[in-house]
């Protein structure tokens, strides 16, 4: 077809391609060099006990140190990482640093039995049958720590899927680790969800606590799902507490563990070590 045209209408493979198909495939190698010069990091951002104070846990989120453009979100990378797969070898990046980094805190003394590190896990990698095989192996060197790992799903990722995911989960949880629903009630499946996965935790989406003040629509649905969480043996973590008044209704509500950036953003290894430190006697920032 090329030829045809002349010389001037041959098509070079750049040009073929539409532009987002290029700008994926150079982000997209710009991810694996990132992930291969350890260019990705974590952050904590602490979780809290609502009534004592108390440093529940803390969710490790992926950043990219990038080399020119600075520090960068996961809303400027995830995407392409989900489209291109390589999501699988951030979020297996992302669990070791994680294993490795609860060691360390139990081996220095920091941390009791009952404190808890998450991290999230893309659908893809759950689906993915190097998931347990990569958890299986973190099993055999520390079976005692697995309990104290929360895996973050999204009930998104999981509801097309819902046979094949419960029988993965059903043996990470055989391994010990426990499972969390993220964002949830954001998906149009969350019912079914509860119905049909062995789930750990419910975390409550940033955007019904962001409207939670008495005799709101938010309020009644956090809730309900508090209820739901409490009849079936549940934990809830409300995410994406912003303001006192939130964190004051979410008490009143009876949920135990809250996140955000009312307490605290997302912060370094260093940083979170230095508040385990100081948590003694526990304190809210609040009062
Ligand atoms: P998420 O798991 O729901 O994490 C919570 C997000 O809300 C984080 O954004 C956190 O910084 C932000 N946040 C926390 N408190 C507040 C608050 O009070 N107000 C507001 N406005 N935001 C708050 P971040 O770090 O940008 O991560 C975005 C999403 O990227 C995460 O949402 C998660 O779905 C995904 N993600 C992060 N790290 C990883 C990872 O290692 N693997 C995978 N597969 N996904 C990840
Ligand atoms: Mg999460
Ligand atoms: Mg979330
Ligand atoms: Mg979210």
């Amino acid at each position: 077809q090329a030829k045809r045209g002349g010389r001037d209408n041959h098509c070079t493979y750049k040009d073929s391609m539409t532009s987002e198909a290029y700008n994926l495939m150079s982000k997209s190698s710009g991810l694996k060099q990132a992930l291969q010069n350890n260019e990705l990091f974590v952050q904590y951002q602490p979780q809290y006990n609502s009534f004592t104070g108390d440093v529940y846990g803390a969710e490790a989120l992926v950043r990219w140190n990038h080399p020119s453009k600075g520090i960068l979100l996961p809303g400027d990378f995830l995407d392409i990482a989900e489209q291109t797969g390589i999501i699988v070898d951030i979020d297996d990046y992302v669990f070791d640093i994680v294993f490795n980094d609860l060691q360390e805190l139990k081996q220095q003394g920091l941390v009791s039995n009952d404190f808890s590190l998450s991290v999230n896990v893309s659908g893809r990698k759950l689906l993915s049958e190097n998931l347990l095989e990569h958890l299986k192996i973190c099993h055999e060197q520390a079976p005692d720590i697995t309990s104290q790992i929360t895996l973050e799903l999204t009930e998104r990722d999981m509801i097309t899927k819902l046979e094949k995911c419960r029988n993965f989960i059903d043996q990470i949880k055989k391994l010990g680790f426990k499972i969390a629903i993220d964002d949830f009630g954001t998906g149009y499946s969350s019912l079914a969800t509860l119905k049909h996965l062995p789930i750990d935790i419910l975390k409550l989406d940033r955007s019904f606590v962001s409207g939670l003040s008495s005799a709101t629509v938010d309020y009644v649905i956090i809730d309900s799902i508090l209820t739901i969480a409490r009849g079936l043996h549940l934990s809830a973590i409300a995410e994406g507490v912003e303001t006192p008044q939130q964190l004051e209704a979410l008490k009143t509500l009876g949920c135990q563990t809250v996140q955000g950036y009312l307490l605290s953003y997302p912060i370094n290894l260093d940083e979170l070590i230095k508040l385990l430190i100081k948590q003694s006697p526990p304190s809210l920032p609040l009062e």
